[in-house]
């Protein structure tokens, strides 16, 4: 048995032909659930080879567009796909909030494509969604085959509610944090975790930015704190992700190194591509 860590998105707002919107997908025992979905999940899905038929669940983090864009394309493409006609409505895990609407009106632009292809093929009608909100402040999010997802409360305000899910497989525990700055919060979050999967952002490069543009360092996490955060949750894997800036040649990539190395961590270190994995067990 193990359990695959696939980075379907290390990308952010900010367009890159090389990746797509922020997602993580953890498959375990052929479990599989898709950790938020930005702009191209389901190509990347079918780059790790899955299709959104395989996805047994999802979960959201927030509601910034761009960790919800690819959420209908998920949804809409399950349907679409489900050749056995046997799929029942995916849940959907988020914490109560603006997202609450988002997923329970998420196919209403699209009912006129939905009845038209149930009409013309004869496929069963769409199931919706399962939308599962869960507290804002956070608790247990979905459990599904061996995977175990619970929310915890991030800090990314003004943004609320945010949260980052600590998910328990068979195999260890793997923590993504979503969107947040480097806070307290993220120790029960992350605390002993095998693998965290962390937001990254250089300040530097941001700080050099004209004043109007700067407002993100408010709410992202400085790579320079992250290190150290790293060692005290004892973490042996760190995989960076939602790389602000995205790293265009090996000299970005080792600025993101050092920052972390600088904060004493010391094992293994992933500053991601679209599609890099990360096994446990
Ligand atoms: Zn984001
Ligand atoms: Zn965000």
């Amino acid at each position: 048995m193990s359990t695959r860590v696939v980075i379907t998105g290390s990308g952010t707002p900010i367009p890159s032909a090389d990746r797509a919107g922020p997602g993580v997908l953890v498959e375990s025992d052929g479990t599989a659930i898709q950790f938020d979905a930005g702009r191209s999940t389901v190509q990347r899905l079918a780059g790790a080879g899955l299709w959104p038929t395989d996805l047994d669940g999802v979960c959201l983090t927030h509601h910034h567009s761009d960790h919800v864009t690819g959420l209908a394309d998920v949804v809409l493409t399950r349907w679409v796909m489900d050749r056995d006609e046997a799929l029942s409505a995916i849940p959907i895990a988020f914490p109560d909030g603006p997202l609450t609407g988002f997923v329970e009106g998420l196919l209403d632009p699209w009912v006129d494509d939905l009845e038209v292809r149930a009409a013309h093929s004869g496929h069963p009608p769409h199931p919706g969604v399962d939308a599962r909100p869960f507290a804002a402040g956070g608790g247990p999010a979905l459990a599904i085959g061996g995977i175990e997802v619970t929310g915890f409360p991030v800090c990314h305000e003004p943004v609320t509610p945010a949260v980052g899910y600590r998910v328990r497989t068979p195999d260890g525990v793997v923590a993504i944090t979503g969107d947040t700055k480097v806070c307290d919060l993220l120790d029960p979050l992350c605390g002993g975790a095998d693998v965290v999967v962390a937001e990254a952002m250089r300040f530097g490069p941001i700080e050099a930015l004209p004043e109007h543009r700067r407002f993100i360092l408010d709410y992202h996490i400085d790579t320079r704190l992250l290190g150290a955060k790293a060692v005290e949750w004892g973490t042996s894997t760190l995989v960076l992700t939602h790389l602000i800036p995205a790293p265009e040649a090996d000299d970005d990539v080792a600025a993101y190194e050092s920052d972390i190395r600088r904060g004493g961590f010391e094992g293994q270190l992933v500053v991601a591509n679209d599609l890099d994995e990360v096994v446990l067990g």
